[in-house]
């Protein structure tokens, strides 16, 4: 069985660790790869192959980067294939929907090619008598990135290509559930002639987690994964000095006005709630019609879809959604279904008790729909990352709104509507980071940026795009007198163009 390695100062390394944790292939349940969890040595070594590597990659020019850059791109597309599969194998997803995460991934790669005009300063001349000020943003050093299970590509390429495009040296802890794939995305980078140690990648768990966040010479920290961790993350990280964005977990509504297309909308819900088996944080897990006769509208377009979602191992080409991403995961989802049952929810089509003939040891959980889910339970409270969807009936727009603001996430949301007013006012007041308009999962592309409000981001920047160059940089102004033949002797007020 394979034993996921470390790469460090651009050598694949067997960790010493005693600890170790295995890997399942969730659609059978077979235990298919064991990754050792790594320790606080290891990483030491991670850091100091990043810190060797970083004076030399921080002084290339920037094109002369961006052309390793354009090198990465070119690997990654030769091979999204086999990332894909890799993804499928440990995750669980669809083949079509790993080929979707690793294309994302992809654009922020081609958004990194452009870094050199990214990293363009401003220049003021004549700020006063000869005097010019130019700014410009300048990497931070070695930075980190801890990154969660369900888009094991895609997360990753989220901040390495930029941070490393801005001329830092970059460690990454991927998720311990499935390191195939970051690894296979790291052989590439090393392919395309990176110097060694500018990426390294150190698996393991908490405790290689805060030793990241204690290390003295790691300057910032990308996290992307649930709530409780991101918070955590945060506050250790910037306890420590560090520079910290630590994206968190969702609860995405969508809202269906009484005009909308209630076949869009039902379609929408169906890919939104139940693609990659839910575990998307855009994915949108409460759906709120506006008034009686939409929602009854909206449950009945839904029942018949959710009974015939095709599930399936990611080796089925129809499969629609696959396996949860471990055996936990699956108890945890099923878990939740009892309890909305119990709460009183009204369980309209119920996943528990799904089994699929030569797969009865991978870990699915049928489609579920709950309606009539009000915001006192539990099941709309918590982030349940599974098939489940809650519909939760609202009488008015108003009470849609004050409910999406009031909840403690707030990551994605959407309507569906043919009504400008209503879209542009949902747009402007909904208190949540990424809003789509008839769009059910509105990920930002490359050149925007990706975050969340309240609960579901902690620090004060989003992930890639301009922010993630901001992210990865800090700003430093010049302020030069030349020629240097003036002299105005001691001057003791404070300067001014007075
Ligand atoms: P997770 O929080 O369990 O793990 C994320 C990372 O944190 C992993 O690398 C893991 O090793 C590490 N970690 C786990 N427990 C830890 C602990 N006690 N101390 C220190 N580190 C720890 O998340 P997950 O289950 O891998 O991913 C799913 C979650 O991620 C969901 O909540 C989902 O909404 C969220 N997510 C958010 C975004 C976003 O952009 N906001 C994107 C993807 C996933």
């Amino acid at each position: 069985m394979e034993t996921i390695r470390n790469a460090i100062n651009g050598k694949l390394a067997l960790s010493s660790s005693t600890r170790s944790q295995p890997v399942f292939n969730p659609a059978t349940g077979e235990e298919s790869a064991v990754l050792p969890l790594s320790t606080a040595a290891e990483l030491d070594e991670a850091v100091a192959a990043a810190k060797a590597a970083l004076p030399a990659w921080r002084d290339m020019p920037p094109l002369k980067r961006a052309r390793y850059m354009f090198k990465f791109k070119e690997l990654l597309d030769a091979h999204v294939d086999d990332i894909a599969r890799a993804i499928s194998k440990e995750h669980g997803k669809t083949h079509d929907d790993a080929l979707g995460e690793v294309a994302r991934g992809v654009e922020v790669v081609e958004f990194a090619c452009g870094i050199p005009h990214l990293l363009k300063g401003e220049f003021s001349r004549n700020v006063g008598p000869s005097i010019d000020s130019h700014a410009d943003r300048q990497p931070l050093g070695v930075v980190a990135g801890i990154t969660p299970f369900n888009f094991p590509a895609m997360v990753p390429l989220w901040m390495y290509p930029i941070a490393v495009a801005c001329g830092n040296t970059f460690i990454l802890k991927p998720s311990e559930r499935d390191p195939s794939a970051p690894m296979l995305v790291y052989e590439l980078f090393k392919q395309a002639g990176f110097p060694d140690g500018v990426l390294n990648v150190v698996h393991g768990d908490k405790e290689i987690v805060d030793a990241i966040l204690d290390h003295p010479d790691i300057k910032a920290v990308s996290f992307v994964g649930s709530t409780p961790i991101a918070e955590y993350v945060y506050s250790r990280g910037t306890a420590a000095g560090k520079r910290v964005q630590a994206l968190g977990g969702a609860k995405n509504h969508m809202v269906v006005m009484p005009d909308a297309d209630m076949d869009k909308a039902a379609d929408a819900l169906m890919g939104a709630g139940y693609g990659s088996a839910g575990e998307r944080c855009m994915a949108i897990s409460v759906a709120v019609p506006v008034g009686e006769e939409t929602a009854d509208r909206l449950v009945s377009a839904l029942k018949p879809k959710v009974e015939a979602l095709k599930i399936g191992p990611s080796s089925d080409p129809d499969a629609e959604m696959g396996p949860l991403v471990t055996k936990q995961a699956q108890e945890r989802v099923l878990g939740y279904i009892d309890r909305g049952v119990e709460e009183g929810a009204d369980l309209v089509v119920d996943g528990r008790g799904f089994s699929l003939q030569g797969y009865e040891d991978g870990y699915f959980v049928g489609g579920t729909l709950f309606d009539r889910v009000t915001t006192d339970m539990t099941i709309y409270k918590e982030e349940i990352f599974g098939p489940v969807l809650s519909v939760v009936r609202t009488e008015s727009y108003e009470e849609a709104v004050a409910m999406i603001d009031k909840h403690e996430y707030g990551n994605g949301t959407a309507i569906f509507t043919r009504n400008g007013d209503a879209a542009r006012d949902f747009a402007d007041r909904i208190e949540v980071g990424m809003v789509g308009v008839n769009v059910p999962i509105p990920v930002p592309v490359a050149y925007h940026s990706f975050g969340g409000w309240k609960r579901s981001l902690f620090g004060d920047h989003s992930i890639y795009g301009s922010e993630g160059v901001r992210f990865y940089t800090r700003l430093k102004t010049v302020t030069t007198r030349w020629p240097d033949d003036i002299h105005e002797g001691a001057v003791f007020t404070f300067p001014s163009m007075k």
